[in-house]
């Protein structure tokens, strides 16, 4: 299947850093798919998601992005001095919309994400499942093909990620996405994903297809798949 972003042989080390973050890194993401990247703190997965994202370039390597690409943040990222819908609207800043498109595609893209009777609100007033909805609305809001996630999960109880999992899979689906979530959850990262890239040191160490029929549930195979890619980065380096 045709890649919508890819990275051939890409390297990267932060200004300042002689260890690059990424080294020599090759991957291909298929239009519609949905990856999940895992792996210990500090591999590199979040370093992958800038790359993509065009936040920061590659220094060596070829890049190949087609499609508009939208990101998540832990826990929304919201400017807290501004509303719901005046969060998501950022999102449309510099588009060229008038003020009144801006606030209509706003109100819409909450909407989306059950968040419509909210649309005034602080942050501060909202739970954490909710700001982290906002969030999601203003990455749609661009009507984006591409949708990349850093541990957006991360900061809720189970039960609202649990809720915002269901709905980010209903998106893929609904939207055909091509989404890449950078999880810290094993268990996470098996229950949405098509396949999972395990990245360590920089590298990507296993690809992990995920062929169970959606939706999947906490059972045997999806813990037996989440326990072996476990073993895999606990596995010390062989010399
Ligand atoms: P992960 O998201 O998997 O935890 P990162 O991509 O954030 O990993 O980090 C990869 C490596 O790059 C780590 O060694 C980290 O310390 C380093 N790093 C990340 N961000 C920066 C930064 N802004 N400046 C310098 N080094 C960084
Ligand atoms: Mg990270």
């Amino acid at each position: 299947m045709e890649s919508v972003l890819e990275l051939k042989d890409v390297s990267y080390a932060y200004p300042g850093h002689n260890a690059p973050a990424i080294e020599a890194l090759s991957v291909g993401f298929p239009a519609h798919s949905f990856t999940a990247i895992v792996g210990p703190s500090g591999g590199g997965k979040s370093t992958v998601l800038k790359l993509l994202a065009g936040l920061i370039p590659p220094q060596t390597g070829e890049m190949h992005t087609d499609g508009r690409i939208s990101m998540v943040f832990q826990s929304g990222a919201l400017l807290p001095w501004k509303t719901a819908e005046e969060n998501v609207a950022l999102g449309l800043m510099n588009a060229g919309f008038s003020e009144h498109e801006q606030f209509a595609k706003a109100r819409a893209a909450l909407g989306e994400v059950g968040m419509a009777q909210f649309a005034r609100e602080l942050p501060r007033d909202l739970s954490g499942g909710q700001r982290q909805r906002v969030g999601i609305a203003r990455a749609l809001v661009t009507d984006p093909d591409i949708l990349l996630m850093d541990e957006p999960f991360s900061a809720l109880d189970v039960e609202t990620a649990e809720r915002l999992h269901r709905e980010v899979l209903s998106l893929w689906q609904r939207r055909s996405l091509t989404v890449i979530l950078v999880s810290h959850s094993l268990e996470e990262a098996v229950l949405l994903a098509q396949s999972v890239l395990v990245m360590k040191a920089g590298s990507l160490k296993k690809f992990v297809p995920v062929t169970l029929p959606y939706p999947r549930h906490l059972e045997t195979r999806t813990m037996h798949i989440a326990n072996e890619i476990r073993l895999l980065i606990h596995e010390r380096d062989r010399v």
